[in-house]
């Protein structure tokens, strides 16, 4: 049976948002007001992007990408819908991005340019990895400017500074953002990890020193805020992949995200240690790899990677591949590895193969026959969560819980996260203090306005509904597109073409009918014969008087055959007409 549509899809139109919000827009305030609006990541995993907008500027924060859930065949991935800022071009000062995580830089080759290339803002390795991914897109260049922790900056009424953050990768940096009514706080995806040794270590007195400067706001990553305890730190993590590096027998296959680049710089270390050689598998791993190490981010001797012509020379128990292998990344190098499509890469017998305990989100099965298919080549199967992007560089309820105390914030906006993780972050929220009237839970869109007398919910809300990269394409695939995609994988498809006379409409032979998906044609000879027996009395049935209608007579048959399938088989495969004249 077909799946029923998700509510956003195909119900929204733009127009329509654009109609209620201008309706129920709320007058704005005399005198200085900050509007803060989550564009997206309220309501998923991914995309998320936040806009500040005063009277005369508006500065956002990330730009990011949501990868499709199951039920959208054939759509690369999900971004920002950026509908409210059309117009508003000139009021952007700039976009700061926290940084390199797909979910925070996705949007920006397909979006920046219709924003009127406004400045981007990262760190320098932040900026690296985005200028790389950019020379996939053929568009005009990027503005960039380089920050670090001490930056300061002037955007509009804004002022910015900026605070070190600890995370999955280096060079990520949280936001303080004040336009006069107090620091807006946004940090990104962070956890705490006071090791002044670590990879990433926080700015922790930067953090502390936030207490004292009344904070406004505290927009905060709800990704693991439904964990309790706290995150491991990277120096936990290091000792965990230095004993799966040291205990592997043979030939080690790490496959992870091409952006993980602290995970990357521990496998690295971890090899150093025990005298292992790494080769590095997959076009954006070895492009990421080459900017962080051009940057000073990545630290290895000259020969620990060695390239795929030394690889016939390595004993397999001095080989650790470190491969791309996630859905969602292009080229997942260990699918490719696993089905044998790899160019010269083969499991053997001996290897151990690592991977994040969730390669496909949501799709077990897949990855229970992965994993079958790598035993039965021999291998060895390790998980190891970390090896996820999402795992173990976010703070969980203890490190987020001290993160507020902290901070000591005004107001409170969990962001990043389904609606559930942001309620369980208000939740904690609440723990250390900060008044439940405080606390703002937004759904993407939502604008929540501050002025002299406080914050509030405005319930006015921007347009959101989705915009999907399909191939090279955005926003080309729409919500029908995407419903027919969906019919099709359910039910399958039925094309029926009739040849008919251009003059007299007259069938000049028996339709033709194509099935896919739907039935197999040699075992349901009476149904078929049925459904071209319907086809021909629908042809024959009309007013021999009156020229043939095709836009009508498709019509007709798309209704009727549906019905009658339906009524015979309860399935609902997409129906084509199609009428031929001669
Ligand atoms: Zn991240
Ligand atoms: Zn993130």
């Amino acid at each position: 049976m077909m799946r029923p549509l998700r509510r956003r899809i195909g119900v929204i139109k733009h127009e329509d948002v654009r109609a209620q919000t201008a309706a129920g827009l709320a007058p704005h305030p005399v005198g200085d007001y900050v509007r803060v609006i989550p564009v997206g990541g309220c309501e998923e995993i991914g995309r998320n992007m936040v806009a500040f907008e005063t009277k005369n500027d508006i500065v956002i924060v990330d730009m990011g990408l949501q990868f499709p859930e199951e039920d959208m065949p054939g759509i690369d991935y999900i971004i920002p819908n950026i509908s409210y800022f059309i117009g508003k071009e000139k009021k952007i000062r700039g976009i700061i991005i926290t940084h390199c995580h797909y979910d925070h830089i996705g949007g920006i080759p397909h979006l920046v340019h219709r924003l009127g290339n406004p400045v981007l803002f990262g760190s320098d390795l932040t900026l690296g990895i985005i200028k790389k991914r950019q020379q996939d897109f053929s568009t005009a260049p990027l503005r960039t400017q380089v920050i670090t922790n001490q930056s300061q900056l002037t955007l509009g009424a804004f002022r910015a500074d900026f605070f070190a953050v600890s995370h999955s990768v280096p060079g990520s940096l949280g936001v303080v953002l004040d336009m006069g009514l107090g620091p807006l706080v946004h940090p990104g995806d962070f956890k705490m990890d006071p090791d002044p040794h670590s990879l990433t270590p926080a700015d922790m007195d930067k953090i502390k020193a936030l207490g004292d400067r009344n904070v406004l706001c505290l927009l905060a990553d709800s990704t693991n805020a439904p964990l309790p305890g706290r995150q491991l730190t990277e120096g936990e993590i290091q000792t965990n992949i230095e004993e799966i590096v040291a205990n592997a027998p043979g030939r080690l296959i790490i496959g992870t995200f091409s952006s993980l680049l602290s995970r990357i710089q521990q496998v690295i270390w971890a090899a150093e240690k025990v005298n292992k050689r790494i080769l590095i598998e997959g076009y954006s791993m070895k492009a990421n790899v080459e900017i962080a190490k051009e940057l000073g981010y990545l630290k290895m001797k000259r020969t620990t990677l060695i390239s795929s012509k030394e690889l016939p020379h390595m004993p397999a128990e001095k080989l650790v591949i470190l491969c791309t292998g996630a859905q969602g990344e292009d080229n997942a190098v260990l699918m490719r590895i696993a089905n044998r499509e790899h160019r010269y890469l083969r499991v053997e017998k001996g290897d151990t193969v690592v991977f994040s305990s969730s390669v496909i989100p949501g799709n077990e099965r897949s990855v229970q026959r992965l994993k079958d298919g790598l035993y039965r080549e021999g291998a060895e199967v390790i998980h190891y969560q970390m090896m996820d992007i999402h795992a173990g560089g976010h703070a969980k309820q203890e490190d987020l819980k001290d993160f507020y105390r902290m901070v000591k914030p005004r107001y409170f906006i969990p962001v990043h996260g389904n609606h559930s993780f942001l309620k369980i972050n208000k939740k904690l929220a609440l723990e250390v203090g900060i008044p439940e009237e405080r606390t703002f839970v937004p759904d993407n869109g939502a604008v929540i306005e501050f002025t002299a007398k406080g914050g509030r919910m405005t319930g006015e809300k921007i347009p959101t509904d989705y915009v999907f990269v399909d191939g090279l394409g955005v926003g080309d695939v729409s919500e029908i597109v995407l419903r027919d995609r969906q019919i099709m994988a359910a039910d399958g498809m039925l094309v029926l073409i009739a040849t008919i006379d251009g003059r007299t409409g007259r069938l000049v032979h028996n339709p033709d009918i194509i099935s896919r998906g739907f039935v197999y044609l040699k075992e349901s000879k009476s149904l078929i014969e049925d459904v071209r027996m319907r086809v021909r009395r629908i042809l024959q049935d009309r007013d021999p008087n009156q020229p043939a209608n095709e836009v009508y007579l498709k019509e007709k048959i798309r209704n009727e055959i549906g019905q009658f399938i339906f009524q015979r088989t309860e399935r609902r495969p997409m129906i084509l007409p199609v009428i031929i004249e001669v």
